[in-house]
Parts: structure tokens; sequence; C-alpha cells
């Protein structure tokens, strides 16, 4: 069996054990299954370029290969280039995209050196496995360095409408990078039609069949390889004795209440202004859930030194503000909104605790909250998933109820519709949603990414 080398942004502590998330789970496996290598981050910042250093650790039989960035790194390559260029673009937010030369700049250096940092590591025949938007330039930068091994890379959000990313200055050459590799996979169908006519209508590629291209003189493949999660795991975690306390207590069992919950990072990918402005807008069509339901909206701090990020901040505050004064009593708060980062157990504690689970993303790559809300319910009596169809997510599960998130009415009408449904009808559709989530759960998804990553070798050889 080929080695297994896995670069990205961060590498996470891999001792952070039941608690990680799907994805890390499922990485973490693939490597210790293959006496892999894992390259990337480690979090720190350092003051300059004479600080850096790399540093090796093993692990359960994974060698963990990390190196600071520095401030100059963080500003341009990780805040700069990735966070407030790529990200908008992808998420479709050409508004909020931010191009300057030094982040660019900064997110070619940092690429470049992670290429240096692997290349002598690299032996004939690994696996390579490139993951997300901030190491898109990876793989060609490899194989500039002579390394003719198998690399894959996978997109983790969204990949935009040609037109939106020929706006885009540097789009031109992260094209050109991503036709370096040997398969380039994607979260939906969706993603991958975009990426593909991008590269037949401004390239003059051609499409050899529904996963192959043919782009400048070369075959490359691509596929769709929607992430899951550890389904098995959030249900123990969901279903365990202290789960049911947290239950208690988060919600304070006995009282009449319906329980709506969003869970997201703060961004403005998410669509929590226009959640918010829809949460209002059922209490005014719908106003005999008034003093009975409630919106806990947990928001996690993410990217906080970007700008576009604490302007929705204080946009999601005003919005929770104003509708607690409009609509809130002495003993009822219409939104609960938490800006923190809450445990996985608590989180699951909470999408157990909720009739309603409100995902409505305006973009987004996938988003496994709306699968861990799913398996979190109790089978029998199952709260219901409202979800954007603009999720990665929604292209599998049918069952919830998909809305619109821009459409305000359709998802007030939808929360409604998600309280009053009957305990047969959640059922069903819970039972089949689950069905849907443990067909693509984490632990297949990096064995189906492999497995194709080495077919396509295997037909080259061919
Ligand atoms: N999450 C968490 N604590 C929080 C908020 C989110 O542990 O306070 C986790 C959540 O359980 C999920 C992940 O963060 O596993 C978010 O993944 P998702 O795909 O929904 O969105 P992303 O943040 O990757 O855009």
């Amino acid at each position: 069996m080929n080695r297994l080398v896995v670069a990205s942004n961060r590498v996470v502590d891999p001792e952070c054990g039941p608690g990680a998330g799907g994805l890390v789970v499922s990485v973490l496996e693939a490597l210790r299954n293959r006496e892999g290598l894992w390259l990337g981050w480690n979090g720190e910042i350092v003051a300059s370029e004479e600080d850096l250093s790399i540093s090796r650790q093993n692990f359960e039989g994974i060698t963990l290969v990390v190196t600071p960035l520095t401030e100059a790194d963080y500003n341009e390559y990780y805040l700069g280039f990735s966070n407030s260029s790529l990200w908008p673009v992808h998420h479709y937010r050409l508004d909020l995209a931010k191009f300057t030369q030094e982040s660019a700049e900064g997110y070619r250096r940092v690429n470049d050196r992670f290429a240096d940092m692997l290349h002598p590591l690299l032996k004939r025949t690994d696996l390579i496995w490139a993951h997300d938007y901030h190491l898109i330039p990876l793989g060609a930068n490899l194989r500039e360095r002579g390394v003719n091994n198998a690399i894959g890379f996978f997109l983790h959000i969204p990949f935009p409408p040609p037109d939106v990313l020929a706006a885009m200055p540097e789009h031109g050459w992260l094209i050109d990078a991503l036709l370096q590799y040997d398969l380039v996979g994607f979260q939906t169908s969706v993603d991958q039609a975009n990426f593909c006519r991008f590269v037949c209508e401004f390239l003059g590629g051609k499409m050899r069949s529904q996963d192959t291209l043919f782009a400048a003189g070369k075959t490359l493949n691509t596929g769709v390889f929607p992430v899951g999660i550890d389904v098995d795991a959030f249900i123990s975690i969901a279903t365990s004795p202290e789960a049911e306390v947290r239950i208690e207590r988060l919600y304070r069992r006995g009282e009449s209440r319906v329980n709506i919950l969003g869970v997201d990072r703060l961004d403005y990918s998410k669509g929590l202004p226009d959640r918010l402005r829809a949460f209002k807008r059922f209490l005014e069509l719908y106003p005999q859930h008034r003093k009975a339901a409630t919106l806990m909206q947990i928001a996690s701090p993410t990217r906080e030194d970007v700008q576009a990020y604490i302007d929705i901040r204080r946009e999601l505050e005003g919005l929770s503000g104003e509708i607690n004064g409009e609509f809130g009593d002495f003993d009822w708060t219409p939104v609960r909104y938490i800006h923190r980062l809450v445990s996985r157990e608590t989180l699951a504690a909470l999408y157990r605790g909720s009739q309603v689970g409100l995902v409505t993303p305006l973009r987004d790559g996938m988003n496994l909250v709306a699968k861990e809300y799913v398996a979190a319910q109790d089978e029998n009596d199952p709260g219901v998933l409202v979800l954007s169809r603009f999720a990665g997510a929604a292209e599998a599960l049918e069952e919830a109820l998909i809305v619109n998130p821009y459409d305000t009415d359709e998802v007030a009408q939808a929360i409604q519709r998600a309280i009053t449904m009957s305990r047969d009808e959640r059922m069903e559709r819970h039972q089949a949603l689950i069905s849907r989530i443990r067909l693509g759960d984490a632990h297949s998804w990096s064995k189906k990414f492999i497995h194709a990553l080495e077919a396509c070798r295997c037909c080259t050889a061919a």
C-alpha cells in the first residue's frame, strides 16, 4: 500500500481524540492506515523568517511535520489572500473580496515554502493529497520541483460560477495550478460543473466524460466527494446519560417551549442576519408562538481580524437586540444569541433538545451542522431540519425542508411547518435522512477520494 502524504493549512492536534470533527477523524484514519505524513501550519506565529523552524513528531504511526507562520504570512497568506480574497469569491461574494499584491505574494510564498518542506520528505510511490483553498498551488509547486507522484486536491468550499471567478484578479494561474493535479475533488456536482465549465469556456478544455477533462495538453480527473460526519460517534455523544442531563439543564424541560437552533461560525456566508429576519417574520405571521418559540443561535467567533467579520457581528448583535426589544417579554427572550465556541458535547445536547434545526447559509461547501443535527435526534420523536438549498448538504438531504435562505417568508413558513409536522412525517423524514448521512459518512469519504486518486494512475499506466 502506498504511503499517504497530506498537506493542509492547519495540522490539528491529533490528541484531541473523540472530540475532533468527522473530517479530522477521517484524515487521521487514512493516515494511520498508510503510515502517513501530515504537513502544515501548527497555528503559531513568529516575528520573522529567521524565527521559522520545522518540527517533526510521531503520533500513532503518523509523522506530523509542522511549521509556524511569520506575522507577514499570517496577514498576507492567511487573513489576506486565503480569507479576504479566495473565501469571499468562492462563496459568490465579490462585493466583500479584497485584493492586494502583497497578499497574493504572501500566498505564493507560503505555498512555495510548504513545497520546499515537503519535497525532500517524499518517496517515489507516495500518494499526495492537498487540502482546500489555502493550498491550491501546492501541486503545481511540487511538479516544478520534479515530483511525478499522483497528487490530488480536495476543495472543501464551493467553486463559484465561471463569471464570478473570472472577476477575480489572479484567477488565471490558480486554475492553471489546479490543472496540474491528477484528481480535483469537490463537495457537490454544482461545484464540479462550475469548475469544468470554467475550463471548457475560458480555456478551451474538452469534457471526455462526466468526470474527465482534457485541458492544457493533459487529462484531469474530477470527482464529487461530499464530506460526512462520524455518525456513530455523534449518536453516542447525543444519547449519553450526560447528554440527557445537559438537555434538562439547557432547556429546563417541563416549560412549554419550541426550541429552534442555529449553530454556525459567525461568517457572512452562513446567512445569519437573513435567518434572524426570517425568525422575526415567523413571529409576525404566527403570533400564537410568541412566548413559546425561542431561536438559540450559537455564532462561534472566527477570523475576527478581518473587517467583514467585524461588520457581520455588529449587524447580528443589532438585529437580535432589535427582535428581543420588539417582541420579548419579562418571561420570554425570543433570540438567545451566544457568541462563543461551544463544545461538541453541549452541541449534541442542544441539537437533540430542539424541535427545529435551522441551517440556512447563503452558500456553504457542505455544512456538517446539518448532518450532526439529524444524527443527534431521537428517532422516535425527531426534530425537523430546515435546510438552505445553497448548502452542499442539500444535494443529498432531500427529506429536509429545503428553503431559499433569501426568501424571508418561505423560511418563516418552513419553521411553522416544521413545528406543526406530525410525528409520523417527522419519523419518516428522519429515517430517510439518517440513511443518507450514513451512506456518505466520514469514514467512507477519505477512502473514496484515495481510491479515486490511485485509480487515476492505474488508468494512465494502462
Ligand atoms: N462547531 C463546534 N462548536 C461551535 C460551532 C461549531 O464544535 O461552537 C463545529 C460543528 O459541530 C461542526 C463544525 O464546527 O462540526 C462546523 O462545520 P460546518 O461544516 O457546519 O461549517 P464550517 O465551520 O466548516 O464552515
